[in-house]
């Protein structure tokens, strides 16, 4: 077992979010200690009891002031840290605006490498096995940092399932405001909530997606729908984004995110290898498209060649009667 592993940690309304719970838990099973990073001044107790819950020992409040990226205030708080005699063995990022902002940040300060992309870890003669993908996704490979602690690793959602390892969690505050040097010269000026219903798109267990063959942005109902009866997120082709039907943060693929549900729906949607690289990594794909040709079944589990005009309200229909049996 590893002495001391570190976490990115993120909140995601109010709560620990999806991915920081999978790293953390993942982190217990790998080391004794392991020490969640939030930016912010406090955390609320119920924060607290939920990553001492996934196996957090201690969870540590950085102070850097609210209206600074909080990747690069989380990326200055482990470097004092490192400076005052800390040595984690390894920090776990997430796969997020924040997560490859911090581990970017921490690597320059430290001049040590990132592994990003990763998708599983192991530990072999003390030391962690990366396991990710390079080139868009197309090739996996095992990567091991020879060279001083701490490694870095970006990991993906859903690499890991959460596990309950009970502890009781310490906090502590670190404030760094007299610390910020160069990175008070960016400023949040303005920053807006997602509006969401069902979960999030990174961490949502089915993704209906849509593309351009759902025909117009009025259509997206529909998506929307089948969404929602499935207990899913929405998500979409970059051809639909970039024609301002859906904003783009529901864009999947190499530009947008990247989401490994149990199961996706490609719907009117090509397949594209953009879009591929983007939701390959789901358990099980579900394609409707009315051209037999399209490259999206040939990575699909289940493919329907028909209208989404047609096909859609038909399991619209159907799934709402087995949700309400008359
Ligand atoms: P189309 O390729 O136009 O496909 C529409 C599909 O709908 C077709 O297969 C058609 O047969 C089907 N269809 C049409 N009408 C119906 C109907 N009535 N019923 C059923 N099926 C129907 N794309 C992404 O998605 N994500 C990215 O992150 C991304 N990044 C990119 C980055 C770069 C640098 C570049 C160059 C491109 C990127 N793209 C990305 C774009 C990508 O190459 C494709 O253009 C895009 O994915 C196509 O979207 P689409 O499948 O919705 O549209």
């Amino acid at each position: 077992m590893l002495n001391e592993i570190w976490v990115s940690a993120e909140l995601d309304g109010g709560i620990a979010s999806v991915s920081t719970r999978e790293l953390v838990s993942w982190a217990a099973s790998l080391a004794q200690e392991v020490v969640a990073f939030v930016a912010g001044s406090e955390l609320e107790a119920n924060v607290v009891d939920q990553l001492g819950e996934c196996g957090a020992t201690r969870a540590i409040c950085v102070d850097g002031g609210s209206s600074l990226p909080s990747g690069g205030v989380l990326a200055l708080g482990m470097y004092e840290e490192i400076q005052q005699g800390s040595a984690p063995s390894a920090i776990f990022f997430e796969d997020s605006h924040q997560g490859r902002d911090a581990a970017s940040r921490l690597s320059a300060k430290l001049n040590v490498p990132v592994v990003s992309n990763v998708v599983g870890l192991s530990i072999d003669d003390g030391r962690i096995i990366a396991h990710n993908t390079i080139f868009g996704a197309k090739e996996q490979v095992s990567t091991v940092i020879v060279g001083p602690d701490p490694s870095l690793f970006v990991i993906k959602a859903k690499s890991f399932e959460i596990d309950s390892h009970p502890k009781v969690c310490e906090v502590k505050v670190v404030d760094v405001t007299k610390l910020l040097g160069h990175l008070d010269r960016v400023k949040i000026i303005n920053s807006f909530r997602e509006e969401r219903t069902g979960p999030k798109l990174a961490d949502a267990d089915i993704v209906v997606a849509g593309g351009r063959g759902i025909g117009s942005a009025e259509n997206f109902h529909l998506i929307e729908e089948l969404a929602e009866l499935l207990g899913g997120a929405v998500g979409a082709s970059r051809a639909i984004v970039d024609s301002g039907w859906v904003p783009y943060s529901l864009q999947v693929g190499q530009t947008g995110k990247s989401v490994t549900p149990s199961l996706y729906f490609a719907i009117g949607i090509s397949g594209a290898t953009q879009h591929i690289v983007g939701m390959k990594g789901a358990r099980s794909i579900i394609a409707i498209n009315k051209d037999r040709t399209a490259p999206i079944f040939s990575i699909s589990d289940l493919g329907v060649v028909g209208d989404v005009h047609t096909v859609l309200p038909s399991l619209i229909d159907a799934l709402k009667a087995r949700r309400s049996p008359t």
